[in-house]
């Protein structure tokens, strides 16, 4: 065995992927250190406790992981039912870190700042494949490891809300009056919200999510207004596919919302692009520019940005990458996860061939690997650290025997009437249409190709859009 092969594969991130790869690892006999920044397991998944996931538990446990918690006498969720993050986190995570398979191979607290080779920058190419990999952490400790399986997420880096995605001209100035992601307007920070003026800008599953959760708020606490702004035109994607969509609680979510904004209890912006932000009296004003140089503004108290997620590969910066361009992902998985082409539900089956880098021995897998894709669904992510893990182990077969079983939906491109050209948006409708429709997973702010807006604010009812997303 090569001095390489006794040291453990590092998987960084202890979320619901990076507690699969450990699992698999165990299963191969793999040595294995799981990093996490965070305090317990799942601790991005926690900041999102109070959300109830669309696809249901049998889509959210990973196989290896489950036949380990089988082994230990788990007594599984009903595999039908839709957990929250924190029953994710509390019935599924939390078990399958304690298990002793797993638990003295976890490091809590432990944040990885940069990862390279040891004693090799990026430019040094002799000897590259067998020297191990150094760990730095945030404290300065430092780590040997003769693989990387990165499943570090990608909730850390939120995507601003400038709509060029360049951060909006004083964007900085006003981050107090400013939440990222999904807070939980009902729960632990209701008083930021209750009897205010909130904004959400975004349309994906959290931009929904939050916008119920504001609806119902201010049916208990008056003087509570809510705003949903988007840049498109339309928002039927995120009305997603009602009653035919293949995960019926996303179709719900979507059926909803619309009808909220149907009578009037949210306010839809569409055709927004958020240009200025400023502070004004206590509030923040939104400055919105349009195609032909004309400007409006709406002043709330709160603004809450589902504007997605982007992946940060800068730990990554001395390792030989090959990114695609416009997703941050592997170049051979782009194509695979293009939310032009793809919903969650059509991605095909990829592994470690498609996660490859230059780099041997780094792979970035789970939502990660998927970049600013917003097509990423957990069970994708179990198939590409089974993959990942089998190669590591020289089963090549495994390897590249990809499998998945996905639920089918069809979120891009698939809605004729998305637009005023008969085309799906922003590009030609895909030959056979999916059977349903939805929204894309959580993280989505909405597709990463629609454009600038080139219409003009529109604070009519929905239904009365002007032009088309691609227009
Ligand atoms: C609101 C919401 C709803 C979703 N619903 C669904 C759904 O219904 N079905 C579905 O399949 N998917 C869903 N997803 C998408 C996706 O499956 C989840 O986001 C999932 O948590 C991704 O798992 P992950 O392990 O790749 O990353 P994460 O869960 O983000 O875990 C990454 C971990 O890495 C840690 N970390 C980050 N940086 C570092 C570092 N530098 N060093 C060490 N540790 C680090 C973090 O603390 C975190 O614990 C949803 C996402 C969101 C946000």
């Amino acid at each position: 065995m090569s001095t390489l092969n006794q040291l453990p594969v590092v998987v960084i991130g202890a979320g619901p992927v990076g507690l699969a790869a450990a699992a698999h690892l165990h299963e191969r006999g793999i040595a294995f250190t799981v990093l996490e920044a965070g305090d317990t397991p799942g601790a991005a998944v926690r900041q999102w406790g109070h959300v109830r996931v669309f696809s249901p538990w049998r889509y959210n446990v990973d196989p290896a992981a489950r036949r380990l918690l089988d082994e230990a006498g788990w007594v599984a969720p009903d595999l039908e039912a839709l957990p929250t993050g924190a029953e994710l986190v509390g019935d599924y995570l939390q078990p399958l870190a304690q298990l002793p398979q797993l638990k003295p191979h976890l490091r809590y607290g432990a944040r990885v700042e940069a990862i390279s080779r040891l004693g090799l920058d990026r430019l040094r190419t002799a000897g590259r494949e067998s020297t191990p990999f150094l760990i730095r952490l945030a404290d300065g400790e430092e780590l040997l490891a003769r693989a990387v399986i990165d499943a570090s997420g990608t909730w850390g880096t939120p995507n601003v809300l400038g709509a060029s995605g360049l951060p909006a001209r004083g964007e900085s100035t006003v981050a107090a009056f400013l939440e990222h992601g999904l807070p939980d307007v009902l729960g632990a920070v209701r008083d930021r919200f209750a009897g205010r003026h909130t904004l959400v800008v975004g349309a994906g599953h959290s931009a929904a999510n939050t916008l119920l959760s504001l609806a119902e708020l201010a049916e208990a606490a008056p003087g509570t207004e809510v705003t949903w702004a988007i840049r498109t035109a339309s928002p039927s994607r995120t009305y997603g596919g009602g009653d035919a969509d293949a995960l019926p609680a996303r179709g719900a979510l979507g059926s909803r919302l619309r009808a909220h904004v149907d009578a009037g209890r949210i306010r839809l912006l569409t055709g927004f692009s958020v240009h200025a932000l400023t502070p004004t009296d206590g509030r923040v004003s939104v400055v919105v520019r349009h195609a032909d140089g004309s400007e409006e503004s709406v002043t709330v108290d709160r603004i809450v940005a589902a504007t997605g997620f982007r992946p940060d590969h800068s730990i990554a910066a001395e390792l030989r990458l090959n990114l695609d361009p416009v997703m941050g992902a592997t170049r051979a998985l782009a194509p695979l996860i293009d939310p032009n082409e793809h919903s969650c539900g059509t991605v095909p089956p990829h592994g470690v061939n498609e996660l490859s880098h230059p780099e041997t021995g780094y792979y970035a897998v789970g939502m990660k690997a998927y970049g600013r894709a917003p097509t990423f669904l957990m069970a994708t992510g179990y198939e590409q650290v089974r993959s990942v893990v089998a190669a590591l182990a020289g089963d090549w077969a495994a390897a590249r025997d990809v499998q998945l079983d996905l639920p089918e939906t069809g979120v891009c491109n698939s809605n004729p009437a998305d637009t005023v050209t008969g085309e799906g948006c922003c590009g030609p409708a895909p030959t056979a249409e999916p059977a349903a429709r939805g929204l894309a997973t959580g993280i989505s702010g909405g597709l990463l190709s629609t454009p600038l807006n080139l219409v003009t604010l529109d604070v009519a009812p929905a239904g009365a859009q002007a032009g088309g997303c691609c227009s």
